[in-house]
C-alpha cells in the first residue's frame, strides 16, 4: 500500500491548482470563502467552467466526456477544489443520473440526456426520500400507473417527495416510485424521470435552520410522464437506486472541506482574543482545535488507504460507512469550535451578510453570520446521504457480523 503521491500524481495536483488559479473566479471563491450564498447563476457558472476545461463529469468513463480519471486523481481534484474555495458541484445530473444513465439507460437516453447534464440545459433534482421514506428508503408509496391512450404509453404518477434540494432551480426530477404495490416492497419500485414542468407538479420551500431555502417539498398530482422516461426495467429500479446511492457517498468524507474549515478556524483563533491573549493560546481552546486537526488527519490517512485499495482493485465496504461517520462528526466539531470562537457575534443571524454586496469587517458580525449560517447548516451532514445511525448499522452487520 503506497499512501504517498507519485510523481505523476504530484504533477495532476499542480495542474488543478494552475486551473483553479487561472479560471475559478474571484467572486465565487470569495464567496464561498466567507460563506455567501450561490445563487443559481453562480453554480451555472462554475459548471460550464468545468465542463469546458472536460473536468466536469469526472466518474463518467471517457466514451461519455470523462477525463478517465483514477480514484486518486479524483480525490486530489476535489480537494483541491475544495481548498481553492471552488463551489461545490451540484451533483444531482453529473454525479448521481449520469452514472446511472450511463450503465442501466437505453441508448436513445444515454444519446438525449447526457449531453444536456453536461451543458447544463438540465437541471435536475433527486426525488428518493418521502415523509414515511427515509431510512426505509424501499417504504416509498408516490405512485405511477401504467396506461396507453391516444397519445401514447405513459403513467400517472401521484404522490410527495420531501428533502428535495434545489428542487426550486430544477427542470428535471429523476424518482423511485411505486409500480406494483402487491411485490415484496423493493421489487415494486421503478426508477422515472418526471419533468417538473409538467402540469400537476408543485414545488413548495422548506426553510432550514439557517434560514436557508435548500430544500424543498416536491407534490405530484395525476403527473403524466411519458413511458420512454423509465430508465431500467420496470420494477426493477431498486437496483438503480442502490447504485446510485454509492455514487452519493462518494468522497463522503468531504477532507478537503475541513481542512479548508480547520484553516478559515485557526485565523478566527489567532483574531479573536480572551483575557488579552489570542484564543488559540488558552489552553482548553487549542487542545480541542489540535484534538480535531489529529483526527482529521488520522481520517485523510484512512480515505487514502480505501482509496489505494480501490484503485488495487478492491471494493470500498464498511470503509466508506466509516468515512461518512468520521468525516461528518469531524466537519460539525470544526463549525461548532468556529461558532463558539466568535463568542457573542455569533448570536445574531444577519441574514443580509450572506448575500452579494454585505460589506462588513471580516471577523466582526458579517464574518460571524456566515459561522452561525454554517453551523446550522452542518447538521443535514450526519443526515443525509445515509444517516450515521444507518453507516453504524452498516459497520455493524458488515464486520461485527451482528
Ligand atoms: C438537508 C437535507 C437534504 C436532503 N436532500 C435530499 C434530496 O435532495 N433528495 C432526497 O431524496 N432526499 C434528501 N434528503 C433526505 C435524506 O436522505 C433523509 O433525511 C435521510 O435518509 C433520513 O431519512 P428521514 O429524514 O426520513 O429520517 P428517518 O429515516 O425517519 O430517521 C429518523 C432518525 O431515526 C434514525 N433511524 C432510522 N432508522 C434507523 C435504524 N434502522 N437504526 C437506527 N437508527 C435509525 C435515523 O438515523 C434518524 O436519526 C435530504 C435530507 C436533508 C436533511
Amino acid at each position: 500500500m503506497e499512501l504517498n503521491f507519485t510523481p505523476e500524481e504530484e504533477a495532476f495536483r499542480a495542474a488543478v491548482r494552475d486551473f483553479l488559479a487561472a479560471k475559478l473566479p474571484d467572486r465565487l471563491s470569495a464567496k464561498v470563502a466567507s460563506g455567501q450564498h450561490l445563487g443559481k447563476a453562480d453554480l451555472q457558472e462554475w459548471h460550464a467552467i468545468l465542463n469546458e476545461r472536460g473536468w466536469l463529469a469526472n466518474h463518467w468513463p471517457e466514451q461519455y466526456g470523462g477525463p478517465g480519471w483514477t480514484a486518486i486523481e479524483k480525490f486530489i481534484f476535489e480537494n483541491e477544489c475544495a481548498l481553492a474555495h471552488a463551489p461545490r458541484t451540484v451533483p444531482f445530473g453529473v454525479n448521481m443520473l449520469g452514472p446511472v444513465l450511463i450503465k442501466y439507460g437505453n441508448e436513445a437516453q444515454k444519446r438525449y440526456w447526457l449531453p444536456r447534464i453536461l451543458n447544463g440545459a438540465d437541471w435536475w433534482c433527486q426525488g428518493y426520500s418521502e415523509p414515511g421514506a427515509g431510512s426505509d428508503l424501499a417504504a416509498v408509496k408516490t405512485s405511477a400507473m401504467r396506461g396507453v391512450d391516444a397519445q401514447g404509453d405513459h403513467y400517472i404518477v401521484n404522490g410527495q417527495k420531501t428533502w428535495t434540494t434545489l428542487g426550486q432551480h430544477a427542470n428535471m426530477i429523476f424518482c423511485l416510485v411505486r409500480t406494483n404495490r402487491e411485490a415484496k416492497k423493493q421489487e415494486g419500485i421503478s426508477f422515472l424521470l418526471i419533468d417538473m414542468e409538467t402540469p400537476g407538479v408543485e414545488v413548495r420551500p422548506i426553510i432550514t435552520l439557517d434560514g436557508e431555502h435548500e430544500v424543498n417539498e416536491v407534490f405530484f398530482s395525476d403527473v403524466r410522464v411519458p413511458a420512454d422516461n423509465l430508465v431500467g426495467e420496470e420494477n426493477k429500479g431498486w437496483t438503480c437506486a442502490k447504485f446510485l446511492l454509492t455514487y452519493e457517498r462518494t468522497n463522503i468524507a468531504g477532507v478537503g472541506f475541513s481542512v479548508a474549515a480547520l484553516e478559515q478556524l485557526k485565523a478566527i483563533a489567532a483574531k479573536q482574543t480572551k483575557n488579552g491573549k489570542p484564543l488559540a493560546e488558552d489552553p482548553a481552546f487549542a487542545v480541542r482545535m489540535a484534538c480535531v486537526e489529529i483526527d482529521l488527519e488520522n481520517m485523510k490517512t484512512t480515505n487514502l488507504r480505501v482509496i489505494a485499495a480501490v484503485a488495487g482493485g478492491g471494493v470500498p465496504g464498511a470503509e466508506s460507512s466509516m468515512l461518512k461517520i468520521r468525516g461528518t462528526e469531524i466537519r460539525q466539531e470544526i463549525s461548532s469550535l468556529a461558532r463558539r470562537a466568535m463568542g457573542l457575534y455569533a448570536r445574531p443571524f444577519v441574514a443580509e451578510a450572506l448575500e452579494d454586496g454585505f460589506d462588513g469587517d471580516p471577523f466582526g458580525p458579517a464574518f460571524a453570520a456566515s459561522v452561525a449560517a454554517r453551523y446550522f447548516n452542518n447538521r443535514k451532514l450526519s443526515i443525509f446521504g445515509g444517516s450515521n445511525e444507518i453507516q453504524k448499522n452498516i459497520i455493524s452487520k458488515m464486520i461485527l457480523g451482528l
